[in-house]
């Protein structure tokens, strides 16, 4: 049951490589491409005005004081107001949904994390795979590598990071909702990421806190297995089967060693099961050598 290919997929990521990807190997998944600055994220300064306005609308926020006491004097981060979804990519995921409501009962929603659920490019958490930001996990780790400065965050919370890397209150209300909206009608999310946090713990809880409870979502860490290819990621999954044209097994390689070990087989056979022994074959960079030798010879 759970393992029931879609009939309709529809996916965003605000980059145009990782659609591109999509398109090139899931033809059927309607992948939408969602606006931001430029392609690589760039650095901006907390005091720059526009950025400095946003954190002003935060109030006191433990992620940015921990930030503050990462980065130190002239803290910066990857900050895009420009990227993520907004009301616009809103309506096509709703215009999506009335017209592949009455075709198809498996649908999915899928999901790029940074600059299109985020406002922010990465994020800096911890390093260990395993620290929550319950316990003061994430305070502690850093302040046993020594890698904080005064003034000492007292502990960061995952509500004031997600307010952080969302861009504020309104616009994560707008993707909470939007998210409950979409599991009440019973599609999938997933959330496709090349984030290297992706398996981490405190990125789960992040998740989990976005993702509506009652509804089933998925992630999968295309960073880690597949090289970044969010193509490649995608067709490998067998629930995508209807959407990504079948993988097949590649004829060089596998079939040529399987070919190998039959017909060794049968010469075994026939020589009465003694085994057959070859001469090492010479490699061309032996080959080469040998050549150099000769003509370091010729020359003297
Ligand atoms: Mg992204």
């Amino acid at each position: 049951m759970a393992e029931e290919p879609y009939d309709h997929v529809i996916y965003f990521d605000n980059a145009q490589k990782h659609i591109d990807e999509a398109a090139e190997d899931c033809p059927q998944i309607y992948a939408v491409k969602v606006p931001h600055k430029s392609e690589v994220a760039t650095l901006i300064q907390m005091e720059n005005p526009e950025f400095k306005a946003f954190l002003d609308t935060l109030g006191t926020n433990t992620y940015v004081s921990f930030l503050q006491a990462m980065l130190g004097k002239k803290p910066s981060d990857m900050y895009d107001p420009t990227s993520g979804i907004q009301a616009k990519e809103i309506n096509i995921y709703n215009e999506w949904e009335a017209k592949t409501a009455t075709s198809g009962t498996r649908r999915a929603l899928i999901l790029d994390w940074d600059r299109t659920l985020t406002q922010v490019e990465g994020f800096i958490l911890t390093q260990h795979a395993m620290t929550s930001f319950e316990d003061n996990g994430i305070v502690n780790y850093w302040k046993n590598k020594n890698m904080l400065k005064d003034p000492l965050p007292e502990a960061v919370l995952l509500e004031d990071t997600l307010l952080y890397l969302f861009g504020g209150k309104e616009r994560l209300t707008m993707i909470r909702n939007w998210l409950q909206s979409v599991a009440e009608k019973g599609i999938k999310i997933i959330i496709l990421t090349n984030n290297a946090g992706c398996n981490f713990k405190v990125f789960r809880e992040m998740g989990a806190a976005v993702l509506p409870s009652s509804g089933q979502h998925k992630f999968i860490c295309s960073g880690l297995m597949f090289n970044g290819n969010k193509g490649d990621a995608l067709k490998s999954e067998i629930q995508m089967s209807k959407l990504c044209p079948q993988l097949e097994m590649p004829v060089f390689g596998e079939q040529a060693w399987l070919n190998n070990i039959l017909n060794q087989a049968t010469i075994n056979a026939a020589n009465g099961g003694r085994r057959t022994t070859y001469k090492r074959r010479r490699t061309v960079k032996s080959k080469r050598k040998s050549s150099r030798r000769l003509k370091r010879k010729q020359q003297r």
